[in-house]
């Protein structure tokens, strides 16, 4: 049974997508099925796996309103070896009409049952907000991944997001953890980049993924040509470490009998607290050359 993981973070340009194509593209590279959820009308998972977001028939939106499956509306992207269900403007709609729909926040949860047989992976692009599209992606999880860049407001977005993740999992899905916080658009000549990082080992321990994705701009060109940096530049620094975190989420993982809603199961703890934010910006400290 597929591991299906949310990449979520409620702030817009922190390396959702980036995460959620490359890591797809990374596992699929080191042999695993995965399939591609594009939760944002945004499109640009759709867009930078390849696939036109304006020629697609059926998208995941019509998966939430149930004209069609998630067989159906998924296409696969023969390029990155991954199958993606995408996304477009459409979606935008969803939010408004899904409102007066019973189950709302598990259509996806649904949909996805059938062919979780079919994928060892996943992961849904979640779009940069707590709506009820990302409600929809925390109730069909197992796991959040949480890209966020070394800075201290990502620390301060961090204690909304936790505390969102543990409604959720208190009220709608007891299966949901934090997989892991994901250090990206990393800098290591930047002191405060170096000291979030260390202050988010300090308070959260295993769950900072030891991967750390470095700026490179091999990764921010690669969307241009519609596809994910470890596909359109597989030795550039940023696609390395994509893979090397696919690597390292694959030795990770649970075997999927502990990651299956079994009702006798106990639920999962809960075992992220907000975090103490206590790094302060350096007034005075010279940064590395
Ligand atoms: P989000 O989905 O959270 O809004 P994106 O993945 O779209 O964020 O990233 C925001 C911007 O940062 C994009 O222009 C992207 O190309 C760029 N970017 C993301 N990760 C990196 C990285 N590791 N190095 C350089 N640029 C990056
Ligand atoms: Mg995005």
């Amino acid at each position: 049974m597929a591991k299906i993981f949310c990449i979520a973070n409620q702030k817009g340009g922190v390396g959702k997508t980036t995460t959620t194509v490359n890591l797809a593209a990374g596992l699929a590279k080191v042999g695993q099925r995965v399939l591609m959820i594009d939760l944002d009308p945004q499109g640009n998972a759709t867009m930078g796996s390849g696939i036109d977001k304006r020629r697609l028939e059926t998208t995941v939106y019509d998966v939430l309103l149930e004209s069609a499956s998630v067989a159906e509306a998924r296409v696969t992207s023969e390029r990155c070896g991954y199958d993606v269900l995408g996304a477009n403007r459409e979606l935008a709609g969803a939010e408004v009409e899904m409102v007066a729909l019973d189950r709302r926040e598990k259509r996806l949860r649904t949909a996805l049952a059938a062919v979780g047989a079919e994928y060892d992976f996943i992961l849904i692009d979640c779009p940069p907000s707590l709506s009820l599209l990302t409600l929809n992606g925390l109730c069909a999880a197992h796991g959040v991944i949480v890209p966020m860049q070394c800075e201290y407001f990502a620390l301060e977005g961090l204690t909304d997001l936790v505390n969102t993740i543990k409604q959720v999992h208190a009220n709608l899905n007891k299966n949901l953890q934090i997989i892991g916080l994901l250090r990206v658009m990393f800098d290591p000549r930047i002191t405060l980049q170096q000291q979030v990082s260390e202050q988010l080992k300090a308070h959260f321990g295993d769950k900072v993924f030891d991967t750390v994705i470095p700026r490179n701009v091999r990764l921010a060109e690669a969307p241009s040509y519609g596809l994910p940096g470890v596909v359109f530049d597989p030795p550039a620094k940023g696609s390395q470490a994509f893979v090397t975190f696919a690597e390292e989420l694959v030795r990770k993982m649970p075997p999927a009998s502990a990651m299956t809603s079994d009702a006798s199961a106990p639920a999962a703890p809960m075992p992220m607290d907000p975090p103490p934010v206590t790094v302060h910006a350096p007034e005075e400290t010279p940064e590395s050359p």
